[in-house]
Formats: structure tokens, C-alpha cells, sequence
């Protein structure tokens, strides 16, 4: 049990996600505000950087926005960061559950979530989604302010494998019902250093795993944010979308580590109704 209350930025259906997420249905995404990380390039800046976003709730009303969500439609409910606030979220859960939520659950992070935080969640999460999104400490450190980063993601990654295992392939053509999807964004410059992650994936659960390599970086929130200002200098070259031969070498590199299990995304599209604005009621344009 816990009274702790939840800082909820927003709450809203989300078309935007990995095809088999949802089922086809929109995910119900419930936005956590404030993250432990502090990305220069954070697409969710507005939310991710200002933990006093949003508004101040109990696990309970927290799960009638899920049941909420789910009678608008969503086939699935993704908690986005919930990591910082794991035990309110997880007790919103169970609360959801008790009230019937049947629909998968989807635990979506930034890979740093340590082994208490994820054995809260264990029974409760249907599908993990967590990002390992650097092969390198020093990169970590400078474009997200966090040290360690590659032990950890590794670490976690483990544990929810452990936990719900591969996401089944008839399920990954159709409705992501558990398992595992772990994200990886590829950088320009070779910055996410996509070779060394795919190694430490397979390292760490097996070339069964089916990995989202995504091709969406954007800059604008570079000239949005103090981190993103300071990162812009330390590396201009994310001052640019990434190209398609950088991406096509991203691909090849996860190939060559043994991983075949792949969502794609083309490197030429990357549209901006799939960049929010969390200043907008609907904060997703094609939400
Ligand atoms: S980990 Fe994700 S949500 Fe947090 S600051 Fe980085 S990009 Fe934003």
C-alpha cells in the first residue's frame, strides 16, 4: 500500500507506438511528469525536465484514468516513466486490476530502473518497453546526465526478461500481450553506439529478443532546453537528423550482434505529428 500521490503530466490515447502495441487499438498512455534522466535532445522536455508538470493525484484516481483510457478505446495502458515514481504507480495498478482493468500493461522506461522498482512491478507489467539507449558511460553521462549507464540498462533489461521473457513472435505480428521490446534510438554520429548495445542486449537475454531500432531522433528540443543548449555545443553533431546511411549502419551492427528480431523505422520519415506538444490539451497530434 501507498498514499503517496502521483505527479500525472497527461493521459491520452496514442497511435503511435510498435504496430503489435495496442493490438491495432490505440495505447492509453499515462505520462508521468520529472525523469531521472535529463536528455539535452528529450522530445518530452516539457514534461520529462519540469517534475512539477501536470497535476498532483492518488493511486486511485490514477486508475480510473487507466479504466477511463480503456472505455475510450485503448488496447493497452502504457505508463511512460514511471520509474521515479515506481510504488504509487504500481499501487495504481493493482487498484486498476482490482476494478477490472484487463488490458495489457505496458512499462515503458529509460532502462535505468533498479531491482526493487521492478520487483513491484513483477505480475503487475504485461509488456516491458525499456529503451538501452548507449553503449557508451561517457555518452551517457554527457547527453543524459547519468553515470553507469550501461551496467544498469543491462541490469534491468535482465530482470523484466526474467520477468514476462521474448515477446512471441505470433504476438509481434499482432497484439503484444507480454514480453519484451527493448528501444534503442539511433544517434547521429554513431553516438548511441548502437554496435556495443546490441552486443550487451544479446549478452544479457539471448538473440530471441525483439529490439525497436528507431530512426526518430529530432533536434529541436536542442534550442529548447539549458541540457539541449550545452549538449549542442559538446556535440554539434546533433544538431541534425540522423541520415539514412547512419541508420542502415545501425541496422547492420544489430544484425551482425545476432539480433533479427527487429521493428524498423524509415529514417526519412519522421513526421512532426509524432512529436508532441504537451502544451496541447492532446498533446500528440495524431493522438
Ligand atoms: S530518459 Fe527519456 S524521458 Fe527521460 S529525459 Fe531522456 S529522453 Fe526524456
Amino acid at each position: 500500500m501507498t498514499d503517496q500521490l502521483i505527479r500525472l503530466a497527461a493521459a491520452c490515447l496514442h497511435r503511435g507506438e510498435e504496430p503489435p502495441l495496442g493490438g491495432g487499438r490505440p495505447v492509453g498512455n499515462l505520462f508521468f511528469a520529472g525523469c531521472n534522466l535529463r536528455c539535452g535532445f528529450c522530445q518530452n522536455h516539457q514534461i520529462s525536465h519540469h517534475p512539477e508538470a501536470g497535476v498532483s493525484i492518488t493511486p486511485a484516481a490514477c486508475a480510473e484514468r487507466m479504466l477511463e483510457l480503456a472505455a475510450a478505446g485503448a488496447g493497452a495502458i502504457g505508463l511512460v516513466t514511471p520509474t521515479h515514481q515506481g510504488a504509487a504507480v504500481a499501487r495504481a495498478v493493482e487498484l486498476a486490476r482490482l476494478q477490472e482493468l484487463a488490458l495489457p500493461v505496458i512499462y515503458n522506461s529509460n532502462g535505468t530502473d533498479g531491482p526493487t522498482v521492478l520487483a513491484r512491478f513483477d505480475g503487475l507489467v504485461d509488456v516491458y518497453l525499456p529503451d538501452f539507449k548507449y553503449g557508451s558511460d561517457a555518452i551517457a553521462q554527457n547527453l543524459s546526465r547519468v553515470s553507469g549507464y550501461v551496467a544498469r540498462a543491462r541490469r534491468a533489461v535482465t530482470v523484466m526478461h526474467a520477468q514476462v521473457g521474448h515477446l512471441p513472435d505470433d504476438q509481434a505480428e499482432g497484439e503484444a500481450r507480454r514480453g519484451l521490446i527493448v528501444r534503442h534510438l539511433v544517434l547521429p554520429g554513431g553516438l548511441a553506439g548502437t554496435a556495443r548495445v546490441a552486443r550487451e542486449l544479446v549478452g544479457a537475454v539471448g538473440d530471441g529478443l525483439w529490439l525497436s531500432l528507431m530512426a526518430q531522433y529530432h533536434p529541436d528540443a536542442l534550442a529548447r532546453t539549458g541540457a539541449g543548449r550545452a549538449l549542442a555545443h559538446l556535440h554539434p553533431e546533433l544538431a541534425r537528423p540522423i541520415a539514412t546511411a547512419e541508420y542502415d549502419q545501425a541496422l547492420q551492427d544489430v544484425e551482425d550482434a545476432g539480433l533479427y528480431r527487429l521493428f524498423t523505422q524509415d529514417p526519412g520519415a519522421s513526421p512532426a505529428e509524432g512529436r508532441p506538444d504537451f502544451d496541447r490539451p492532446e498533446p500528440f497530434r495524431w493522438s
